[in-house]
């Protein structure tokens, strides 16, 4: 069952790309029964203490950091302009509340601004599209003078969207922010602590939690390099599409298990490394949805591009609305993921691993 208070404090923590330090904190705290370290980057490496660096490597990967905002500016009025650190969709984010954080680490509440309908000129209420640099945050200052003296605010200071985590027990639905991806975080965490029952496992196992991916997978470069890997396990909040597209053809249904990932944008996965996958999920009945997705990326591309190649097996967790403020899941998809990622390392051996590594050619005749 997966542990709500360990995604609860992963999920509420603070961190944008490039400000993963209080992520990063939540994690050691967790985790100590694990190696635990930590780069210039803020990525963070967690090792099982009978490491022994002699068998191959199987590293498990998921992102630090959330969709964010920069202070870029301060306007006269004290209104704060903003940057996206990551992909937000414009029209989700007047009249939402946010959370500025400045260099004394106080946390100061902020709305992302809109006109109220008693302002809207007839003109202003049909369709418009909006630009970054018309909205900006409203911390209930006057000035630029008080932004900066009261609020201790200035340009450079990074700002999140303000949601605290619920837990439906009842009905195992999650509610909060961020969960692409700290619930990827949280679940290599449960994947680690769930192989910490063998004594024995057939490969090295290395959890490699990557800063600044939202910005465009900056952090992977880094861990894919440090970790060298001879597989790679990426976990990923997946935006989940059964409100979009009909039954059959929606392929991230939350409630529906795991999505494994046959492409995207980054990365076309390798066919022996997801039959495995496939295998697994059938004989010990993980609920598991293939995926073959028009857009997105995540670090497997990064990681696949390491070394002589890394076969990567890319694990999503259904996650409504990410990139924007309130998102949903199922408690039992992130069940299904850990399981799915314990079970396939548990399974590893020398033949399936060199079939995937060979891209098992003897099973393609010509
Ligand atoms: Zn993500």
């Amino acid at each position: 069952m997966a542990d709500i208070q360990l995604i609860k404090e992963l999920t509420n923590a603070f961190g944008p790309s490039g400000f993963e330090e209080e992520v990063c904190r939540v994690i050691y705290r967790h985790t100590g029964e694990f190696q635990v370290s930590n780069d210039a980057m803020c990525n963070v490496y967690m090792k099982r203490n009978d490491f022994s660096g002699k068998k191959p490597v199987v590293m498990l990967d998921a992102h630090l950091d959330e969709c964010g905002f920069m202070v870029q500016s301060i306007r006269e009025n004290g209104l704060l302009n903003i940057l996206m650190l990551g992909g937000f969709h414009l029209t989700s984010l007047p009249a939402h509340s946010v959370i500025v954080r400045n260099r004394e680490g106080e946390k100061i509440k902020g709305i992302i601004t809109s006109k109220p309908v008693h302002f809207l000129k007839d003109s202003e209420r049909g369709n418009q599209s909006l630009d970054i640099e018309e909205l900006a945050v409203d911390v209930g200052a006057s000035s630029r003078q008080e932004v900066e003296e009261v609020y201790g605010i200035r340009p450079g200071d990074p700002v999140m969207p303000d949601v605290s985590f619920e837990y439906q027990e009842k009905r195992g639905i999650c509610f909060g922010k961020a969960f692409d991806n700290r619930i990827g975080c949280a679940c290599i965490i449960e994947t680690m602590r769930e192989l910490a029952k063998d004594a024995q496992l057939p490969v090295d196992v290395v959890g490699a939690f990557a800063a600044q991916e939202e910005v465009g997978t900056r952090g992977a470069a880094v861990t894919a390099q440090v970790v060298k890997p001879d597989l790679a396990i990426v976990f990923e909040g997946s935006p989940a599409d059964d409100f979009y597209y009909p039954a059959g053809l929606a392929q991230c249904a939350m409630g529906k298990g795991v999505q494994i990932r046959h492409m995207d944008k980054s990365y076309i996965s390798n066919p022996v490394f997801m039959e495995a996958a496939h295998k697994i999920g059938d004989s010990r009945g993980i609920p598991y949805q293939d995926a073959v997705r028009r857009g997105g990326s995540t670090n497997a591309g990064k990681i696949s591009l390491e070394g002589q190649a890394v076969p990567v097996l890319v694990l999503g967790i259904p996650s409504r609305y990410v990139h924007s403020h309130y998102n949903f899941c199922a408690a039992a998809d992130v069940d299904a993921a850990v399981k799915m990622a314990a079970e396939v390392i548990r399974g590893m051996n020398q033949e399936t691993m060199d079939r995937i590594l060979r891209r098992d050619l003897a099973a393609v005749q010509p």
